[in-house]
């Protein structure tokens, strides 16, 4: 009789042997899900593996129930989730929930019936969309995916190619030629919602007649049952291509071909709870177990992944030119230090942004302003000189904690107290930074009351299909003016927009994180990338109080190998990913003794096994000290191989003295440090 090794849907990190009862045998193959008695209840679990061949034991109980007729998980797609559980410092069966969308689980559960649909019968692709004649750049990168489909393990492509070169265009024709091969292909976007263009542009080439049945859209808006039926297609090859946002990197396809990761640097693509992987990185690993070319595309690659094509793990395609010889925008920055003096005061708008709004409200052409107004906590500024207090051990800005009166390090602990006057210009103006859209809005409204503007954030764009809408005014010409925040960075490609207003740049800079250099340059290129994709060269105004900070000057200059330069020379100097792996562990608890205890017992314990070549700090109270009634702390390693880390982490894990009062979570290649 055949045993099957069960994880139950429990984080136990264990599995658990079971009798395949003869009737199913055959019926049950890796990844089925299944019922299984568990003590005294039946609980759900996925088959990962079939054991050896020892006479079975005496004990053993059978499945009770198979779950589905047939599994949502393919083997490779269980040899992933094993990778994740390794490299991610996980249980399996926590990788193994997030594999598929619960809706789909629970859809499966009930046992919904596929509808009917279109069969593929192969037929000739039909277009509704137009293909453009290719660039001879384009052409390139289209060479690579035609090289690739003959290699047996392709090394991952970078695309890197301005805002505005035509990178969707080779995505749309690479996944043409992987269909014409006979194989499927996943598009990752960051966000279905925030990306409606692309998404268009993908339906209108392969969403018409016949074609219509290829491709599988995974939006948010889709039910439990439209979503389980999206992957059933999948699975079963009716569908071939998968189009959706992080999670979609594990779509159940059949002889896959290609992954694009689309705006390969974006940090939506990370996941904030556990597991928490990120998908650009699961793409690659999920494209080498399956012989699957991996394409990224950015017009600003993250610092992990062009570093990576200078030590030849990934090739490098560019796309240096805007199509139709469209120029890049010109981009002026704006010094706000001599602004605030010119017009005695902090003002939010500079006399150039004024008269350039001023302009294109008479020309009858669109302006799109962009406040990044992320996070929670201030940093300090001195508006007389722009100097930005920070820590000495870390060269981060300190975070200004308000009721304590404090500067603190988040990395490291330091703290000290808030000077109350400049430390480098001992200027007594000391500020602390805090410009909202809101207020922006309001000196909009006040300055240009005629102008037609709508202003976009999370906190206006609450009903389901505002952004879409308001979006769609924008391009119709209803609206002069549209403000916004990072909801609008992102591949929005309106002709009419010739003037892009950056209304605070130093926002993103000055957040408590050795990437802030690298955000801000990435956030200033893509939003700039937004003006003159018409005939109009566009204009961009950049307002900052630290004009020749170099992330602003790169971006200003469009150029990324510059910036790339100078950002990882200090990444090795400091030890920094893409270097090193930086791994954060948290902890919370309601009571701060608590949390401190085990804070210091996992450091010690951490410290007692790590080899000298991994970095510790910590633990410290992080910038966000206390979240929902929880203190937290941190531990922060940094070690420049992972697996041998994560051999001494995740044990570890295991042996925390049982305070159920304290939640620990481990972040691998951790992007968010507050
Ligand atoms: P990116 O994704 O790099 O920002 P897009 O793919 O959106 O750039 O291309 C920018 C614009 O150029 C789009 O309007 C697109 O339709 C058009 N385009 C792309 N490739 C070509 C081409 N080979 N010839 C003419 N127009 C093109
Ligand atoms: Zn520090
Ligand atoms: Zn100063």
């Amino acid at each position: 009789m055949q045993i099957a090794k069960v994880r139950v849907d429990l984080s136990l990190d264990r599995e658990f042997d079971y009798l395949v009862p003869p009737h199913w045998a055959g019926h049950i193959e890796l990844g089925s899900r299944v019922r299984v008695p568990f003590g005294r209840r039946k609980i759900l679990g996925t088959v990962v593996a079939w054991a050896g061949l020892e006479t079975p034991r005496e004990d053993l109980k059978p499945i009770s129930e198979i779950i589905g007729d047939r599994t949502i998980f393919t083997p490779e797609i269980l040899r992933l989730a094993r990778w994740m559980s390794d490299y991610y410092i996980c249980p399996l069966e926590q990788s193994l929930r997030c594999l598929v969308p619960s809706a789909v689980q629970k859809a499966q559960i009930k046992g919904k019936r596929r509808r009917k649909s279109v069969s593929d019968d192969g037929e000739a692709v039909e277009h509704v969309q137009k293909r453009f004649e290719l660039t001879a750049d384009q052409r390139k990168a289209l060479e690579f995916v035609r090289g690739a489909l003959e290699e047996e393990a392709p090394a991952p492509i970078l695309l890197h190619g301005a805002t505005g070169s035509g990178k969707t265009e080779v995505y749309l024709q690479a996944i043409e030629a992987i269909l014409k091969a006979g194989k499927s292909a996943i598009m990752l976007v960051p966000e279905i919602a925030l990306t409606p263009q692309t998404i268009e542009r993908f339906q209108s080439r392969f969403g018409g007649g016949k074609q219509s049945a290829l491709i599988a859209i995974l939006h948010s808006h889709l039910s439990a049952g439209e979503r389980y039926h999206e992957w059933q297609r999948l699975r079963k090859g009716e569908a071939r291509i998968a189009i959706g946002a992080r999670s979609v990197v594990f779509a159940p396809m059949r002889n896959l071909g290609l992954i694009v990761v689309d705006e390969e640097h974006e940090g939506s693509y990370k996941q904030e709870e556990a597991p928490r992987y990120h998908a650009r990185n699961v793409a690659v690993m999920r494209g080498k177990l399956e012989g699957a070319l991996v394409m990224l595309g950015s017009a600003t690659p993250s610092m992990e992944s062009f570093y990576n094509v200078q030590t030849r793990k990934y090739r490098l395609c560019s796309l240096p030119k805007r199509v139709d010889e469209i120029q890049m925008p010109l981009v002026r920055v704006v010094d706000m230090r001599d602004e605030a003096l010119r017009q005695k005061g902090l003002r939010i708008f500079s006399e150039t942004l004024k008269e350039g709004i001023q302009k294109r409200l008479e020309r009858k052409e669109q302006t799109i302003l962009f406040l990044n107004r992320r996070g929670y906590s201030t940093s300090m500024l001195c508006p007389a000189c722009g100097h930005v207090p920070q820590c000495d051990q870390c060269a981060i800005p300190f975070t200004y904690h308000r009721a304590l009166s404090k500067l603190m390090c988040h990395l490291c602990g330091t703290e000290k107290p808030a000077p109350s006057i400049c430390e480098a210009c001992k200027s007594p103006e000391v500020r602390f930074t805090g410009l909202g859209t809101e207020k922006v809005e309001e000196g909009i409204k006040k300055l240009f009351p005629q102008a037609r503007m709508a202003r976009m954030d999370s906190d206006t764009m609450t009903r389901k299909h505002a952004y879409a809408e308001t979006l769609m005014d924008f391009r119709r010409g209803k609206i002069d003016i549209l403000l916004g925040t990072q909801m609008i960075a992102k591949g929005l490609d309106f002709p009419n927009v010739t003037l892009v207003g950056i209304v605070y740049a130093d926002m993103a800079l000055h957040m408590p994180d050795f990437r802030a250099g690298e955000r801000t340059f990435q956030l200033l290129t893509q939003v700039a990338g937004r003006a003159g994709r018409g005939d109009v060269t566009g204009e961009v105004v950049v307002q900052t109080f630290t004009p020749h900070h170099s992330a602003i000057q790169f971006a200003r200059h469009h150029d990324f190998i510059g910036f790339y330069e100078e950002e990882i020379a200090y990444r090795e100097q400091l030890d920094y990913p893409p270097y090193s792996h930086l791994v954060v562990i948290e902890l919370s608890a309601v009571q701060e003794t608590e949390v401190d205890f085990v804070a210091h017992w996992l450091q010690k314990e951490i410290s007692e096994k790590i080899s000298k070549h991994v970095t510790l700090l910590g633990p410290a109270v992080p910038p966000m000290a206390k979240l929902r009634g929880r203190h937290r702390r941190q531990i922060l390693l940094r070690s420049r191989v992972m697996k041998s880390l994560a051999k001494v982490l995740h044990p570890l894990l295991g042996k925390i003295p049982r305070q159920k009062s304290v939640r620990v979570t481990v972040d691998v290649d951790a992007l968010n440090l507050m």
